[in-house]
């Protein structure tokens, strides 16, 4: 993936593919959410199609990556992180974001996610929360909560769900917020600022699936912690983030929705700078092997 570094200013619309594949999401999918609010976070970045990665794993949400103009790749089953994190090591001037279920990505991949947090490589991760597995017809998930039934555990889940926001902190991600595709206008602003975050930025992405989880909520309403005065915290604290977390992940179950930014930490350096640092990683390894006829190709 070569990113092409150009001065034009990309369009909403150059984010569409040009033989454009009708999205086969399910009527009401919160999935159309996600690509709406990247198509519209994409020119706010000042990034162009031609400089951007999106690497998607396997479910319904890895389909994103057909429906948005720029590289793509769509990675197997849970492992989209490393994929892109090799991707932005090797060329650093790509703008790399990798996205995928909560199936894939806190469940099958989940050791990626909790690594790639804790290395702090320079991307955005978002993870498409519906609480099921939503292309192999709606089994239990990592983030089902306990006592949900479905065909692989008809009579409940007997296991308390994964806390994503938690989980995300404790690994070390530098950027953490949860948005929800009923509020569109803030999924775009929280897409747009993990994007311009330097470091591992991670958006959980409410998205309701209307045809296997009916009986779950549809994440309304919802409540923006940021616009709310009974949730007044220091999102650069790390401790009062906790708090907020565990208190958002308790009431989520209760169904109560708070959205909004969680953790945010600008002054950590990302993996790749970290190595760079040391002079173990050339600045721009991409252009060393281009131009180094010693170089050994693997
Ligand atoms: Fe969306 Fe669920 Fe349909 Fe998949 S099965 S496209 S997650 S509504």
């Amino acid at each position: 993936f070569t990113a092409i570094d150009t001065d034009e200013q990309a369009e909403k619309d150059d984010f569409t593919p040009g033989v454009e594949p009708q999205p086969t999401w399910c009527p009401g999918c919160g999935d159309f959410a996600v690509l709406k609010a990247l198509k519209g976070a994409m020119p706010e970045v000042g990034r162009t199609p031609e400089e951007t990665l999106l690497v998607t794993g396997i479910g319904c949400s890895g389909k994103l990556s057909s429906y948005f103009e720029s590289y793509g790749y769509h990675a197997i089953h849970g492992r989209s992180l490393p994929v892109a994190r090799a991707a932005k090591l090797t060329n650093p001037g790509l703008e790399v974001i990798a996205a995928g279920g909560d199936g894939d990505g806190y469940g099958i991949g989940g050791n990626h996610f909790m690594h790639t947090a804790r290395e702090n490589h320079d991307m955005t991760y978002i993870v498409f929360n519906n609480e099921i597995f939503g292309l192999t017809k709606g089994q239990t998930s990592p983030t089902s909560p306990k006592g949900h039934k479905s065909k692989t555990q008809p009579s409940g889940s007997a296991k308390d769900p994964v806390r994503p926001l938690t989980l995300s902190l404790a690994s070390g991600a530098s950027y953490i917020a949860r948005t929800a595709a009923t509020n569109p206008r803030q999924a775009q602003e929280i897409v747009k600022e993990a994007i311009e975050h330097d470091g591992f930025a991670h958006i959980d992405f409410l998205t309701q699936c209307p045809t296997w989880n009916k009986d779950a909520k549809e994440y309304v309403p919802y409540t923006d912690i940021q616009q709310d005065d009974e949730f007044d915290f220091d999102v650069t604290d790390r401790r009062e983030a906790a708090d907020m977390m565990y208190e958002a992940e308790n009431r989520l179950y209760e169904g109560e929705v708070l959205t909004g930014r969680f953790y945010r930490d600008e002054d950590r350096l990302t993996y790749g700078e970290e190595k760079r640092k040391t002079g173990e990683m050339p600045a721009d390894p991409l252009a060393e092997r281009y131009f180094d006829e010693d170089a050994e190709w693997a």
